[in-house]
């Protein structure tokens, strides 16, 4: 080939590069799943929203304790099952991120998280001799996967997946939209999010952190920061949504699965941008567990995680912290 013609055949393949980006749309697909809200955005001629809630439909069947058709309930009831792949990913990413947080996040919190009132069984009035009770039947290291099949050392053992399953449904999702071949997207699910590429104005995606206001309904949004993200995923979790009160006392729906009791401290809100939502989620419950110092350090021990932290201090003032690496969405 000539010299021109190969310019030629590079201004003809850029160009249409260029035009597919020009005339692609964006689509928008939402709908409820796990609870609460999904909201999806990506660039293609084709409406993908049934394979979306295929795949949606898919991590419910395997990892939602409310679906008492799903694998996770039948694990739960002691029933002698195969897991399905999403289980097996979950679980296996679960136990890495319990060993990494020293068991600050743990998928066997269940009996404790069902005790206080926030599961998928109804929560008895607690006390010291029921959560000491409970307590036993907790931890990560008595549960394993062997020969394909979750074994438990005790059969009152039960697994809740909530703080992963949303992160880890975002990269399912993900993946759909990969294997259909869509390169420019942001994937929402309860406030947990992936992206890639571009938005449709050709800039990275704007997503907000919400400031860390008491609001049960869900419906208060203002927003604490603005960043921008691309081929990042990012989640948060906080003690602003979903909690109650037990006379003066808040009752947060994040438990440490070591004492056995709600967290109780001065950070209201972490949220994390890692690789894969999955880890993104896990890791933002787990720092609401550890609390601010232990998360900070964390962060400075694992390179490929960034962090931003609402805070309140003595006097009940926000405060707000962040990790070296989470300036850089800030400031695009
Ligand atoms: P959000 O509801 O905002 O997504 P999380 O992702 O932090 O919040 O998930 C909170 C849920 O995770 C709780 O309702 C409970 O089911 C479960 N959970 C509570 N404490 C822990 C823990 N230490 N480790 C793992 N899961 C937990
Ligand atoms: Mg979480």
């Amino acid at each position: 080939m000539k010299a021109w013609q190969i310019f030629f055949l590079i201004f003809l393949v850029a160009g249409s590069i260029y035009v597919i980006n020009r005339s692609t749309p964006y689509k928008s697909n939402s709908g409820k799943t796990f609870g609460t809200y999904y909201n999806i955005i990506y660039q293609s001629d084709k409406d993908l929203h049934g394979n979306i809630k295929a795949t949606l439909a898919k991590v419910d069947g395997s990892l939602s304790t409310f679906n008492k058709q799903s694998i996770i309930s039948a694990i739960n009831s002691n029933k002698d099952i195969v897991p399905d792949e999403m289980f097996v990913q979950v679980f296996t990413i679960a136990q890495d991120i319990s060993e990494k947080t020293n068991g600050a996040f743990d998928i066997t919190v269940a009996p404790l998280v069902n005790a206080w009132g926030f599961g998928f069984k109804q929560g008895l009035p607690t006390d010291s001799a029921t959560i000491d009770t409970l307590r036993k039947y907790v931890g990560h290291t008595t549960v394993s996967l062997q020969n394909g099949k979750i074994t438990k050392l005790h059969p009152q053992t039960m697994l809740d997946c909530s703080a992963i399953a949303k992160g880890y449904g975002c990269d399912a999702v993900a993946r759909t939209l990969d294997e259909a071949g869509v390169t420019n997207y942001m994937v929402e699910i309860g406030g947990e999010i992936v992206t890639k590429g571009k938005n449709d104005k050709g800039k990275n995606w704007a997503v907000g952190i919400n400031k860390p206001i008491d609001d049960a309904t869900g419906q208060n949004n203002s927003l604490q920061e603005i960043i921008r993200i691309s081929g990042k995923s990012m989640a948060t979790s906080g003690n602003y949504r979903n909690f109650r009160y037990d006379g003066e006392r808040k009752v947060s729906h994040t438990i440490d699965p070591k004492s056995g009791y709600p967290v109780e401290h001065s950070l209201l809100s972490a949220t994390v941008i890692a690789d894969d939502c999955a880890t993104a989620d896990a890791l933002a419950t787990a720092f609401m567990v550890m609390g601010l110092e232990e998360a900070k350090n964390y962060c400075m021990n694992n390179a490929s995680i960034d962090a931003f932290f609402i805070y309140s201090d003595d006097n009940g003032n926000l405060l707000t912290a962040e990790t070296e690496g989470f300036k850089k969405y800030k400031q695009q």
